[in-house]
């Protein structure tokens, strides 16, 4: 397909996707003789917004070799057991999303096939009862995990709730210090070869040309190689997610630093509070059809918690993604590969998933077009599961007292949220996928706090006799509650943990 071996990367774009790409490459491909250059222009600057992310992002810097309490002291991180959404099933409703599965690890039975059973002959507490990261949430409690894999507050994932933008930084040293090559300007044209029309090099605004082999477009929103010059196409999901407009405005913290982020539905939209370790991230999105800029803006200010330490900053996107990620020998990888709202903290994930693939399919020989095949179809597939997920919050629902909650209402789905949403009602069976960031028990935390209650559950678990069932749950509720009581506070133990971790940008690497 292009029968020159990839000599020169050139990555345009300089934001978390940028660095998280620059970073990653020169790392993994150390030994292959590969020059990789990183454009960026301080004057167009980078979408400024981003500070929620998942479990994973620990994988990704641990592949670099990151110290973790580094990271944390350089990016103003606190530690994230999960995400709590308020008024989404209906006003006053509240549920958390953690991040591990409920109960313990049992290669019998389906945790919540058991608490289903139990729920539905006689009753029992909620399921949140027993999930350790839901309850250390709840009382701003947190630990890393510890003890024996079968123990109760051994086996939960976290994240982290941070400054992207000095995470850009930390990168940018840590792709500096490994050979890439930093260039400052505006890119203003492209050029492309006239028969394979691959993209051949880009022209700077001081006048300078940069060629490479291959190209990752990490240029934002608007896609200037993946879009502007190679015309790829957009899928716009307006249809389904119609936000498209947010404000985003940082405050002082009051009270504990809380563990979890906090997605509060509004009546056009839904509201963020994010704490880091020196202030509070907010935000809201909403769809512009169904509330005016200016009562946006009044929605997010009035119900800051604390006092403003920024001026707002609106955005404005269109959710959807590309028709091609991978596109003759331009990658998009970031804003410019797609966008979905940030309910679920999917954004930074899928630059994550863009960069694994890329490395994992990268041709250390030619571009094959089967590589390029399937990068798109596994890209396709997490965008679109991404999708469907964010799209239960918005359906399973009992609102309808504004326009955009009624609107919901009388939408088709996709097939495949029909389907998923169906398996669960019938027997509560999650239908797992291959690809896709979000396992059975994240599904599971959406469904039950949205107030969708499977009719039955699975009968093969009847085998376990009664007295059995009452002991096995009544046991792990019981540990779940007396660990988070002996935990830490969540600002205490951070506090703790950071005590002796090294203070700069400067990349301090683990050590074997
Ligand atoms: C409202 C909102 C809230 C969000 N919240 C979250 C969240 O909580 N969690 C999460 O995971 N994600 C979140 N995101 C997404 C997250 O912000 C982005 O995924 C992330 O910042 C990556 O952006 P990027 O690097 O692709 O683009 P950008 O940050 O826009 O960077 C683009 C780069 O390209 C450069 N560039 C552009 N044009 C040119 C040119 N002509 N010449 C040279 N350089 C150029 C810019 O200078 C910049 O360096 C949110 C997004 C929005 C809009």
């Amino acid at each position: 397909m292009f029968s020159k071996p990839i000599k020169h990367i050139c990555i345009l774009g300089g934001g978390t996707a940028g660095w998280m790409t620059a970073a990653a490459l020169s790392s993994k491909f150390s030994n292959l003789d590969i020059h990789i250059t990183l454009i960026e222009s301080e004057q167009i600057g980078t979408v400024g917004v981003g500070e929620a992310t998942l479990p994973h992002i620990r994988f990704f810097n641990q592949s670099l070799g990151l110290d973790e309490k580094h990271v944390i002291n350089a990016t103003k991180a606190t530690f994230k057991l999960g995400i709590e959404f308020c008024d989404w099933g209906k006003l006053g409703d509240r549920y958390i999303h953690p991040f591990g599965d409920y109960g313990l690890p049992n290669p019998d039975y389906e945790f919540h096939q058991l608490w289903l059973r139990q729920k539905m002959n006689g009753g029992a507490p909620r399921l949140d009862a027993y999930s350790y990261p839901i309850i250390a949430a709840e009382n701003a409690k947190f630990h890393l995990p510890e003890g024996d894999a079968n123990e109760i507050g051994a086996n939960f994932g976290y994240a982290y709730q941070f400054d992207s933008s000095l995470y850009a930084k930390l990168l940018r040293t840590y792709s500096e210090d490994n050979g890439v090559q930093r260039v400052e300007g505006k890119v203003v044209d492209t050029s492309m070869d006239s028969e394979s029309g691959y993209v051949t090099d880009v022209r700077l605004e001081s006048g300078a040309t940069i060629a490479a082999d291959m190209f990752v477009d990490c240029s934002g929103f608007r896609g200037l190689l993946i879009e502007l010059a190679l015309e790829t196409g957009y899928e716009d999901w307006s249809n389904w997610l119609p936000c498209n407009r947010a404000f985003a405005v940082q405050s002082e913290t009051k009270g504990d630093i809380l563990p979890y982020t906090r997605a509060t539905a509004r009546k056009a939209g839904w509201q963020w509070r994010i704490p880091l370790q020196h202030r509070t991230g907010n935000g809201h999105v909403y769809c512009s059809d169904f509330i005016s800029d200016e009562d946006a803006l009044d929605q997010l200010v009035s119900t800051l918690e604390g006092d403003a330490i920024t001026e707002p900053k609106q955005l404005f996107f269109k959710t959807g993604r590309r028709n091609a990620f991978w596109n003759k020998n331009v990658v998009a990888i970031g804003l410019s590969a797609g966008f979905l709202e940030p309910l679920e903290s999917t954004s930074i994930h899928l630059i994550q998933e863009g960069i694994t693939n890329l490395i994992d399919l990268f041709p250390t020989d030619e571009i094959n077009h089967d590589d390029v095949t399937e990068y798109n179809e596994r890209m396709t597939l997490n965008f679109d599961r991404v999708r469907d997920f964010l799209l239960l919050h918005y359906v399973a629902t009992q609102r309808d007292d504004s326009e955009m909650w009624r609107h919901f209402r009388s939408m088709k789905l996709p097939d495949s949220l029909t389907e998923k949403m169906d398996a669960w009602l019938k027997r509560g069976y999650v239908i797992p996928y291959e690809h896709g960031v979000f396992l059975p028990p994240s599904w599971i935390a959406v469904m039950l706090g949205q107030n969708l209650v499977p009719s039955s559950y699975d009968k093969r678990i009847d085998r376990l006799p009664d007295a059995d069932l009452d002991n096995m749950l009544s046991s792990i509720k019981n540990r779940t509650s007396m660990k988070v009581k002996e935990a830490p506070l969540h600002s205490t133990y951070l506090s703790d943990y950071l005590q002796d971790a090294p203070n700069s940008l400067s990349v301090s690497r683990m050590s074997n």
